[in-house]
C-alpha cells in the first residue's frame, strides 16, 4: 500500500471489492448466533484449526459439561481430554478455564449479555483485557454474538488484505483491527469478512494463490508478482 492513499480512497477500493464478491459468492450467512460466553470459547477453540475440528471440540466440551460453570470448575486434564479434537488442548484448555474464572471474579456470573448494552469499544476493551482473548477473538464475539459494528481479522483476511492493497504490508494484526475498522464501511463488516475468508480459502491462499482465477484480480497489484 502507497503511503500517500488515503483512507476514502481505500474506502472505495473496499467497497468495489465487498461488492464484487458478493456478485460472486452471494451474501454469506454465519452458522447459528450461539450466546456471546459460547462464541468466546468456540473461538478460543478456534485458534490454529479449521472450523469442522474447532466444532467438534466445542461439543465435545458442551457433551461432557452441560454448565459453563462446570468447565471452569473441572479438573483441567478432563477440560483437556474433553478438547483434544480442536487442538493445542494443553494450552488451550488451561486458557479456557483462565478466562472463565477471570469473568466469574469481574463480573459473578458468566453471561456476557451485559455487553450488547455497552459501546462498541467500551465492550472490546472490557474482553480484551482477559489474557487469551485478542483483538480477533473479540470481534468475533462483538460481531456475531452482540451484533456489534467490529471486523475480525483472521488469517485469512490478514493475508488478503495485504495482497490487496487494503493496508501497509508492515502492519501489525493488532493494527490492521482498528484500520480495516476504519477502511470498511460498519454495514459491510459482516459479509465483507465471510467472503473474505472464503477468497483467502479458496483462490487467495497463502503459498499459491490462484490469481488467473480470481474475481478481484483486476482491484489487485500483487497478482503481477505472481506472474
Ligand atoms: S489477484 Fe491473486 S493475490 Fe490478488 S487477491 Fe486475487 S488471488 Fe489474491
Amino acid at each position: 500500500m502507497n503511503n500517500q492513499v488515503t483512507i476514502p480512497q481505500l474506502t472505495a477500493r473496499a467497497i468495489e471489492i465487498h461488492e464484487t464478491l458478493l456478485k460472486t459468492f452471494g451474501e454469506p450467512i454465519w452458522r447459528t448466533p450461539l450466546p456471546a460466553i459460547d462464541e468466546l470459547v468456540s473461538t478460543i477453540l478456534s485458534q490454529n484449526t479449521n472450523d469442522v475440528n474447532r466444532d467438534r471440540g466445542f461439543d465435545s466440551l458442551r457433551a461432557k459439561f452441560s454448565t459453563w460453570e462446570l468447565v471452569r470448575d473441572a479438573k483441567t486434564d478432563d477440560v483437556i481430554s474433553a478438547i483434544r479434537v480442536a487442538g493445542l488442548a494443553n494450552q488451550k484448555g488451561p486458557r479456557i478455564q483462565q478466562v472463565l474464572r477471570a469473568i466469574t471474579q469481574e463480573r459473578g456470573s458468566l453471561n456476557l449479555d451485559f455487553l450488547a448494552d455497552l459501546p462498541v469499544e467500551e465492550a472490546r476493551a472490557w474482553l480484551t483485557k482477559f489474557n487469551g482473548v485478542g483483538p480477533k477473538t473479540a470481534a468475533i464475539v462483538l460481531c456475531f454474538s452482540l451484533n456489534k459494528p467490529a471486523f475480525p481479522v483472521d488469517t485469512h483476511i490478514y493475508r488478503v488484505s495485504g495482497r490487496i492493497g487494503l493496508r501497509a504490508e508492515k502492519m501489525t494484526v493488532e493494527h490492521a483491527h482498528p484500520h480495516l475498522e476504519a477502511v470498511f464501511p460498519p454495514e459491510t463488516y459482516y459479509a465483507a469478512h465471510l467472503n473474505l475468508i472464503r477468497l483467502g480459502r479458496d483462490i487467495c491462499n497463502a503459498r499459491k494463490p490462484l490469481c488467473a482465477k480470481c474475481p478481484i484480480s483486476h482491484l489487485c497489484d500483487y497478482k503481477d508478482k505472481t506472474k
